[in-house]
């Protein structure tokens, strides 16, 4: 029985439904997606056509809706120390949960949010919080999963203590969860790279944030290495992670039933990735 759901962050354009379409052309079992242009404000309403269209491509490929994985528009910054952005960014957060409910999807992956250097971590980490708790209460359905970040900049969430200070300041914990990028990880200082480390950095993962949080995970490879707080993914295996820790990663039962999306630079080879991965099942 197949109990690991690994797929890709695949292309959208043209359409919600051609994400489908593409994460079956690579043997994929889950997917990731934006549910729109992830570089622009403004989007159109999904229409009654387009979401049959995706339901009923989703139906027929087997691929189960907790098995997607939609992330949100990279423009968006929930903790934005000026509010008319941080404003606009909420307003453009919703619509996005508004379009997973519309395609009965059950998550939405977002990056915490910058403090831009304008305000502490804390009051950034608050107005994060505080907007994902507005969004829950205007939404059904939908959990908000924080994804970890590299620290690249002003970002925040990269130490797993950013993400349990919002997690714990949500209302409803039933509709918030964690994805964990594993390129991130690495470059936010945590190593996976022999099975010591891999299992000293979850098991502080576990004491910080819980494993019942955990509702997805991007598999990449880095490109910088540990603690470098750069943002570069790469091929599996070409980085400075290696093959092991996504060998550790496919046979580690916390890992089960969530959707393991790629998020590699060759989107060519992410078929053999793909079976790769599968191939390291014991
Ligand atoms: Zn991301
Ligand atoms: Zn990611």
């Amino acid at each position: 029985m197949i109990t690991k759901f690994v797929g890709a962050h695949t292309s959208a354009s043209g359409g919600v439904f051609n994400a489908v379409k593409h994460a079956e052309q690579i043997g994929a079992k889950a997917f990731a997606l934006f549910t729109k242009n992830q570089k622009r404000w403004d989007a159109k309403p999904l229409d009654t056509i387009t979401i049959d269209k995706f339901q009923k491509a989703l139906h027929a490929s087997g691929i189960l809706p907790k098995h997607v994985l939609p992330h949100d528009s990279y423009l968006i910054n929930l903790g934005n120390p000026e509010d008319d952005k941080r404003l606009k960014s909420m307003e453009a957060f919703l619509d996005e949960v508004q379009r997973c409910e519309l395609l009965g999807l059950d998550k939405l992956n977002f990056h915490p949010g910058s403090h831009l250097k304008q305000i502490s971590e804390d009051e950034c980490l608050d107005k994060i919080a505080d907007a994902m708790n507005r969004t829950l209460e205007k939404t059904k359905g939908v959990s908000l999963v924080l994804e970890n970040t590299a620290g690249q900049g002003s970002n925040l969430g990269w130490k797993f203590e950013h993400l349990a200070y919002i997690i714990d300041k949500v209302e409803d914990k039933s509709r918030v969860g964690v994805c964990i990028d594993t390129c991130h990880m690495f470059t936010a200082g945590y190593d996976i790279r022999t099975k010591e480390a891999y299992d000293a950095s979850w098991a502080e993962f576990e004491k910080i944030i819980g494993f019942k949080y955990l509702m997805g995970m991007h598999i990449n490879d880095s490109k910088p290495d540990l603690g470098s707080h750069v943002d570069r993914h790469h091929s599996l295996g070409l980085g400075k992670i290696g093959l092991d820790a996504f060998r550790f990663i496919m046979n580690d039962k916390r890992m089960d039933d969530i959707p393991l999306i790629l998020e590699t630079i060759d989107e060519t080879i992410w078929k053999e990735e793909i079976e790769l991965l599968y191939s390291f099942v014991d």
